[in-house]
């Protein structure tokens, strides 16, 4: 009905501008016509004033609305009709009025479609028009570089305020409305348009609008200045770069300016490695692939073997994740960074002014060192929330879970995120009973409905007991038994436990190493602009600390952009581009991500087509008794550029490589299709996904053409 109705509207202007071209009005908004006119149209002004205001206002805004030429000669006409003051009141209102008509006209016709087809494109474009749109079109009203209809239309299309876009367009059309209803007032000394605008005027226009641009830089400068008015700036610099925190996002920051040749220092306060070695990424994938081998001997069957059984000591398995950290630590190790080029200094890093760093050794010595830029990279810890009675117990978390040497025979897991149901499975497969509680109305919330419900099923299947929306409401320890106690659609219900796992989100570290003595700005995390600098344009921060994604590939990219900002500012900066971040859930099956999913199209309203293809229909997958899951693309409509995948099943998240390069380097599902996949491998899912789209996409009458030639060549 809307859709009909915008038609109906399009239609309507349309009819509008073909019958003033078709009637030819324009004849009489020429300079010669008004000129020869100018009489008869002052004396019916003199007869008739507040009819001749009027109509002429309403005019006014019907051709500023319909995008119709001669605004110049209706200008100049007020000027000769009304005088300047009534001149300038009836134009600079009417053309206001009229470009907002003409705006509202264009959004409401086109703005939801563009948006929803090129948002994604269009997304760094809307975040610069909400900032600073009101500078741009000022600027745009004042330069004459673009014609005003075409600003009308286009500002349409963009998330532009209709009432910034309206005072603002009033505002910034004031000085040149007033040059042409003045010129107007001497009418006939006026032998063409192009003589009004002298190129000095136009030079005069044009400093005009560009000087809230230039102001608005030097008052960013100035504020700039402002917050660093408090301290004293060191004369020199014994170092480029301090990085605090030697975690993912701090030792790629750090290695990244070492390679750059910077004089970097580096400061972690417990082990480098960070969250990721040492509490993460890790020893959570050591633990799941254990886990994952005991639910293969569990599955023994399946793989044509009559019985497999597996005795394991739990505590060898967690001593086996410390053997794996071991293994791992010499890349992220003090020997192998200082080989870099980086100095590391291990010690708790304390920012005392925007150009110092005091370090506290573990044996109370302080130093302070003095840098140009800082990096802050400290990291998230795990949050836990304060149910009522949870003093009682010990809390378990991705902190301490790792010291686990003796199985908690009945574990309650709090949160159904990528972490809670990461450690969910994996203590279920090694023989803990495990209830998981999820507030919301299923687990992996971020995720498609379906990949909650597969892996929901799976976990289920594997014994595991999924409570969700299960909202944890108390503690309680009764005659030493362990209770968690859990509203559920208005009821309490009883959780007995032995261990609890609290895995319901991760808190950025933003005390007690400066931040709150230096004012630098934070909310749930260190606030930063596009290029991540934080309110201090000399101190940046990445990884966790920043968000706002938390993930070690994440971290890693934002630090090649803070290294690199930080020692090229304020000669050159990028700005930080998260158009193609992946990531994956190493539940199983597991869960593998890049772009958009099916929610977030619907929820942004984003046009997209679907392919879906099932892994129960690959050769590997079924050879290998994994023939479960998904490939999901999602495309432009008619076209063949991805928006965004995802993949459930047996290796996702490898799997998800190709798409990840596909979109970066926007290369389409047709090339996926043309290029050979080896034979008999997983990868291949991705080739048939791409196979599926296109066979929807056939040129079915062409094809039909085309079997007529077959068959005409068959005689
Ligand atoms: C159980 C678990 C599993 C995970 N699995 C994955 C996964 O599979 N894939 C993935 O991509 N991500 C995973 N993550 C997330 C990943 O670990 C983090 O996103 C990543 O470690 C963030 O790196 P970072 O450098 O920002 O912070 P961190 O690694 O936390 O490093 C911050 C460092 O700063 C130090 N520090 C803090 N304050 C100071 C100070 N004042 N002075 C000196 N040093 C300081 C800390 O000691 C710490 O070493 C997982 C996380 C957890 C908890």
């Amino acid at each position: 009905m809307r859709v009909e109705k915008r038609w109906w509207f399009a239609v309507l202007l349309l009819g509008a501008m073909a019958l003033f071209h078709f009637l030819d009005l324009g004849q009489y908004l020429n300079l010669a016509t008004i000129k020869s006119r100018q009489s008869d149209l002052e004396a019916w002004r003199a007869g008739q004033p507040l009819v001749a205001g009027v109509l002429y206002f309403a005019a006014y805004v019907a051709a500023s609305a319909l995008s119709l030429p001669g605004a110049a000669v209706m200008t100049l006409a007020a000027g000769a009709i009304f005088g300047l003051g009534w001149g300038m009141l009836i134009v600079s209102f009417a053309s206001s009025i009229g470009a907002t008509l003409a705006f509202f006209a264009s959004r409401w016709l086109l703005g939801g479609w563009v948006q929803s087809r090129f948002g994604e494109r269009l997304a760094a474009l809307n975040v610069g028009v909400a900032r600073e749109g009101g500078f741009y079109l000022f600027t745009l009203r004042l330069v004459p570089v673009l014609p005003f209809f075409v600003i009308n239309l286009a500002m349409g299309l963009t998330p532009i305020r209709p009432l910034t876009f309206y005072w603002v367009s009033q505002l910034g059309m004031l000085a040149g409305t007033f040059v042409y209803v003045n010129a107007g007032t001497q009418l006939a000394r006026i032998d063409s348009l192009s003589g009004i605008v002298s190129p000095g005027l136009l030079g005069s226009l044009v400093l005009l609008g560009v000087f809230p641009l230039v102001a608005k830089k030097i008052i960013d400068m100035l504020q700039a200045r402002k917050i660093y008015a408090r301290w004293k700036r060191p004369a020199r610099f014994d170092r480029n770069l301090i990085v605090i925190g030697g975690g993912s996002a701090g030792l790629v920051t750090a290695y990244i300016a070492a390679a750059l040749k910077a004089k970097v220092t580096l400061i972690e306060k417990h082990k480098l490695g960070g969250d990721c070695l040492n509490t993460g990424c890790v020893p959570s994938k050591a633990l799941i692939r254990s886990a994952k081998f005991l639910s293969h001997v569990q599955r023994a069957k399946e793989f044509g073997i009559e019985s497999a059984s597996a005795e394991f000591d739990f505590a060898e398995v967690m001593e086996r994740a410390q053997r794996i950290i071991k293994a791992v630590e010499p890349h992220d190790s003090v020997e192998r960074y200082t080989r870099l080029g980086v100095d590391v200094a291990e010690g708790a890093a304390r920012i005392v002014s925007p150009w110092e760093v005091e370090v506290t050794h573990a044996d109370g010595s302080k130093k302070l060192l003095t840098t140009r830029s800082i990096v802050i990279a400290a990291g998230a810890r795990p949050f836990v929330p304060p149910v009522p009675g949870i003093e009682q117990v010990e809390v378990l978390t991705s902190d301490n879970v790792w010291n686990l040497r003796q199985r908690p025979d009945r574990l309650a897991v709090l949160g159904g995120g990528p972490i809670g149901s990461e450690l969910t499975q994996a203590f279920a497969r090694l023989g803990c009973r495990v209830t998981q509680i999820e507030m919301l109305p299923r687990i992996l919330v971020r995720e498609d409905v379906e990949v909650s419900e597969l892996v929901t099923e799976r976990f289920r299947s594997e014994g595991i007991d999924v409570r969700v929306g299960h909202k944890a409401k108390r503690i309680e320890v009764v005659d030493g038994e362990k209770w968690l106690i859990a509203e559920h659609e208005g009821q309490d219900l009883r959780i007995p436990f032995d261990a609890l796992l609290v895995a319901v989100g991760r808190s950025a570290n933003l005390e007690g190493y400066g931040l709150e003595e230096l004012g630098v700005v934070t909310g749930r995390t260190v606030e930063v602009n596009g290029y991540l600098q934080t309110n201090f344009p000399n101190i940046y921060a990445a990884g966790d600390v920043a968000g706002p994604y938390q993930f070690t590939h994440a971290a890693a990219h934002q630090a090649w952009y803070v290294a690199v900002n930080a020692l090229l500012d304020p000669f050159k900066k990028f700005r930080a581009d998260y158009r193609v971040i992946p990531w994956a859930t190493f539940v199983e099956p597991e869960v593998a991500r890049v772009g958009l999913n099916e929610l977030e199209a619907k929820e942004r309203n984003i046009a997209h087509e679907v392919t879906h293809y099932g892994l129960d229909d690959l050769d590997r997958a079924i050879a290998d008794s994994e023939a479960h899951g998904f490939v999901k693309v999602l495309t432009v409509p008619g076209k063949d550029q991805i928006l965004g995948v995802t993949i459930v099943g047996e290796h996702a998240g490898d799997l998800l490589a190709e798409y990840v390069l596909a979109m970066k380097h926007k290369l389409g599902l047709n090339k996926i299709l043309g290029t050979i996949h080896t034979y008999p491998t997983l990868a291949e899912a991705n080739k048939y996904a791409a196979g599926k789209w296109k066979r929807a996409h056939a040129p079915q009458r062409l094809l039909a053409w085309v079997e007529r030639f077959h068959a005409w060549r068959r005689g």
